[in-house]
């Protein structure tokens, strides 16, 4: 398969056109000629990825977070990004990035999120596009049964990838829990959402002390803060599937590295 052929496949489910116009997705660096037969899909483009790609032997990593989210007039070896870029093109290694394109895709990084954390049934986004209901920003559906805070904050934290600190819970661990919002990557501009479409708990990551506190007392509902990087990394399966579904022939992988900014926790 060619880059552009890959490429292809991904841009029919997340087509860049529907990214917010602040993002940065698509090819970073790479020729759409080139031949692809390994794929790895990792949340960050960082130099512990690259060395992963470069050990497997992957010709492509698909990422969703922008390398270059802001622009830049230098590719030079000097930062830690323009050196990211000298490597990978050194190894013949594309690097492609689906971000809020595939935030707000149907299915999309939050339906990933909400199936880890054990939502199996109907999932509707949180906060939908105005001319489209199926594809927006994060999900919200019904557990199987109601449970406990305290029970669905640790089946969360077992569906989610280990990170230094878990999962932090705001909110009584015996109240009962059914209706789940969910948001992957920094979700505090859904507070509110999520309180208007009744939510029993909402999860998300990123959220910062004041607009939490208010949150809950406000008489919340129930806030769950889990890593960024962990919230995002169950879309990478559902990415490759993609890949292997559509009848893609190369082989991928999803890293599990953990590149989450915090390393450790006490
Ligand atoms: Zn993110």
């Amino acid at each position: 398969m060619t880059l552009a052929e890959v490429i292809g496949t991904l841009e029919t489910a997340y087509p860049p056109a529907t990214a917010e116009s602040w993002d940065a997705v698509g090819l970073v660096c790479g020729d759409p000629a080139l031949e692809v037969r390994k794929v790895l899909f990792a949340v960050d483009p960082v130099a512990v990825v690259a060395e992963e790609a470069i050990a497997w032997g992957a010709d492509l990593i698909v990422t969703h977070h922008p390398l270059y989210l802001r622009g830049t007039t230098s590719v030079a070896a000097t930062t830690p990004k323009g050196r990211l870029v000298h490597t990978l093109i050194k190894h013949d290694i594309a690097l492609y990035t689906a971000h809020t394109n595939a935030d707000i895709a149907n299915p999309g990084v939050s339906d990933a999120l909400a199936r880890a954390v054990g939502l199996t049934g109907d999932l509707v986004p949180l906060s939908p596009l105005p001319d489209d209901p199926w594809r927006g920003l994060g999900r919200i559906g019904t557990l199987p049964s109601p449970v406990t805070l305290g029970d669905f904050a640790e089946r969360a934290a077992e569906g989610l990838p280990k990170t230094s600190w878990g999962i932090r819970v705001a909110g009584d661990l015996s109240r009962p829990v059914s209706r789940v919002a969910v948001s992957g990557g920094a979700g505090d501009s859904l507070l509110g959402t999520a309180r208007a479409a009744g939510a029993d708990v909402f999860l998300t990551a990123d959220l910062r002390h004041h607009p939490a506190s208010e949150f809950m007392e406000a008489g919340g509902p129930a806030l769950i803060d889990a890593a960024h990087w962990a919230t995002e990394w169950p879309w990478l399966d559902s990415a490759a599937s993609i890949l292997a579904s559509s009848g893609v022939n190369v082989e991928t992988r999803v890293s599990a590295t953990v590149t989450d900014a915090w390393t450790r926790g006490y």
